[in-house]
């Protein structure tokens, strides 16, 4: 890997756009992630980016909004991401993608489901 020479707009992919199988890859690489100690997590890491071409820390958008429904695969470094809640005991937590958190931000009580 070079040096981060530029800085640029990570890639994102809607879940939905992987294929069945990708999807199935993806639920069961994420979950085995949640609960990965750090020998293997960087691994399921490596898998999940090769899988979604998403670089960094790869999350699946965990918007709180009812009715948003979004699936945005994203780098849940990306400063524009939001965390909405640290991993506790897990690895990976709850972020909201760029979008969502431009959009309708959790922090921001109003909307949300109960
Ligand atoms: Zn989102
Ligand atoms: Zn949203």
């Amino acid at each position: 890997m070079t040096a981060l020479a530029h800085a640029r707009i990570p890639a994102t992919v809607d879940y939905h756009q992987l294929t069945d199988a990708q999807q199935a890859d993806f639920d069961q690489l994420m979950e085995e992630a949640d609960t990965a100690g750090p020998a293997s997590y960087p691994g399921l890491m490596t898998s999940l980016r090769l899988l979604t071409g998403v670089t960094g820390e790869v999350r699946k958008c965990a918007c709180p909004w009812s009715g948003c429904g979004c699936t945005t695969v994203f780098d849940a470094n990306n400063p524009d991401s939001l965390v909405i809640e640290y991993g506790d005991g897990y690895n990976l937590g709850r972020h909201q993608c760029p979008r969502c958190a431009d959009w309708h931000p959790a922090t921001d009580a109003a909307g949300l489901a109960a």
